[in-house]
C-alpha cells in the first residue's frame, strides 16, 4: 500500500467524531505527498460505520470484524492494528489523539519497535519533507519534529488540530480485513463502560460565557469575573485548571476534557489558550481575550484582544456596563 492509513475510532457501535479530524489530516497529506489514503475500522458488527466512513474522500475502508474486537480492550486493539499495519504496510499511520488511542497505541507501536509521534497539532512540508508540530511547556512554544524512522510512521493528532467540517466527500470501497486473535491474548475483561454523572450546567445552551482561567491566581478572586458575568447575564466557563484546583465545580470546564460550547459570545479571562481549551470554545461567534501576555496563543483565536491586568481590566469593564445599562 505503502500510502496514508487513518485509524477510526468507534466504541459501542458509535463513531467518535474526531475520526473526522484525522481523516482530513490524511486527506491534506494524502494530495499532497501525492499518496493513497485508507481507513481502518475495529469492532464486531459495525458495518454501518464502515459504510458511513466511505462516503468520505478515500481509497478503501477496511473494515475488520472480529468477535473479540467487539468491546474495547488495549490488548485486542494493539494486536489487531499489528497485523492490520503488517498486511497493508502504509508509509503513515495516523491516529486522533483520544483517550482510547492514547491507551492502546503506545502497546502498538513498541509491539512493531516504532515510536509514535504523538499529541501532534499540524504538521509542515518543506520540499516534500514531512516534519511534525507539537506543542511543548504547556502550549508555550512549538516545537518541529522531524522524522529519523522508517516506515510506517505513526502519529497522532490532538483534538482540534484539524476541522473535522473540513472532510472532503467521497465514496470509498469498503473491504474486509481479517485478523488473528484468540481469547487467551485478551488480558482484559471489560466490565460496563463508567459515565460521568449528568452534568448539571448545560453550558452547551449558553449565549454569553465568560470564562476564567489561571490569570485568576486564587479562589477568592473568582468573585471579580461573576461580577462581570452577572453584568452580562453569562453563564461561568473555566479553563481545567480552576476546575482541577476545585475553585468552581467540574461541570464548568470548557475543552478537550470539559464542555464543547459554541455562544454568541466567550470572554476568555486569564486563559492561555491551550489547544486543549481551544478546541472546546472555537467555535463561539465572537471571542474577546483579556491576557497580560501579548504572546498568549489565545490571541490567534481571539476577535478581539485586550492586552492588560485583568484586575484593572474586568472591574473597569463591569463599571461601564453597569453604567450603560442604567442609562438605558
Ligand atoms: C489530556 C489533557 C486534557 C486537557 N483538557 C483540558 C480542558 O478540557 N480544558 C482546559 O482548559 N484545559 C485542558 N487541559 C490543560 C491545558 O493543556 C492547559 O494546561 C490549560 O488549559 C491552561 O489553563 P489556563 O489557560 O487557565 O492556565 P495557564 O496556561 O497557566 O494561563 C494563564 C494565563 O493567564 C494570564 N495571566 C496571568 N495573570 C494575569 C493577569 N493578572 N491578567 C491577565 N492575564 C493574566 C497568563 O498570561 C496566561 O496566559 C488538558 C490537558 C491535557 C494534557
Amino acid at each position: 500500500m505503502s500510502g496514508i492509513l487513518v485509524f477510526a475510532e468507534q466504541r459501542e457501535g458509535k463513531l467518535n467524531r474526531v475520526t473526522y479530524e484525522a481523516i482530513v489530516a490524511g486527506q491534506r497529506l494524502s494530495s499532497e505527498l501525492g499518496l493513497s489514503l485508507s481507513v481502518v475500522l475495529l469492532g464486531s458488527g459495525v458495518d454501518s460505520i464502515a459504510q458511513e466512513l466511505a462516503t468520505k474522500k478515500s481509497n478503501t475502508v477496511y473494515l475488520v470484524n472480529n468477535e473479540h474486537l467487539q468491546n474495547y480492550t488495549p490488548d485486542g486493539f494493539s494486536l489487531a492494528m499489528r497485523q492490520v499495519v503488517e498486511a497493508l504496510q502504509p508509509k503513515y499511520v495516523l491516529l486522533a489523539h483520544t483517550y482510547l488511542v492514547r491507551d492502546f497505541a503506545p502497546k502498538f507501536a513498541a509491539s512493531m519497535g516504532k515510536s509514535l509521534i504523538a499529541d501532534c497539532v499540524g504538521y509542515k512540508l518543506e520540499a516534500g519533507t514531512l516534519s511534525l508540530v507539537r506543542q511543548i511547556f504547556q502550549g508555550k512554544i512549538n516545537a518541529d519534529v522531524s522524522i529519523q524512522d522508517s516506515s510506517p510512521i505513526l502519529i497522532s493528532f490532538q483534538a482540534g488540530a484539524f476541522r473535522g467540517d473540513d472532510i472532503e466527500a467521497g465514496s470509498a470501497e469498503i473491504k474486509a480485513l481479517s485478523v488473528n486473535l484468540s481469547a487467551q491474548e485478551i488480558r482484559l475483561q471489560p466490565q460496563e463502560l463508567f459515565r460521568e454523572a449528568k452534568q448539571s450546567v448545560d453550558l452547551t445552551q449558553s449565549k454569553i460565557i465568560v470564562s476564567v482561567g489561571r490569570g485568576i491566581k486564587s479562589q477568592e478572586n473568582i468573585a471579580v469575573v461573576e461580577r462581570l458575568a452577572t453584568a452580562l447575564e453569562a453563564d461561568i466557563g473555566a479553563s481545567r485548571p480552576i476546575c482541577d484546583s476545585g475553585w468552581l465545580p467540574m461541570d464548568r470546564q470548557i475543552g478537550s476534557s470539559g464542555q464543547t460550547v459554541a455562544p454568541k459570545l466567550y470572554l476568555a479571562v486569564g486563559i492561555s489558550g491551550a489547544i486543549q481549551h481551544v478546541v472546546g470554545m472555537k467555535n463561539a461567534s465572537t471571542i474577546v481575550a483579556i491576557n497580560k501576555d501579548a504572546n498568549a496563543p489565545i490571541f490567534d483565536i481571539a476577535d478581539l484582544g485586550i492586552v492588560g491586568d485583568l484586575f484593572e481590566l474586568v472591574p473597569a469593564l463591569v463599571e461601564e456596563i453597569e453604567k450603560a445599562k442604567a442609562e438605558g
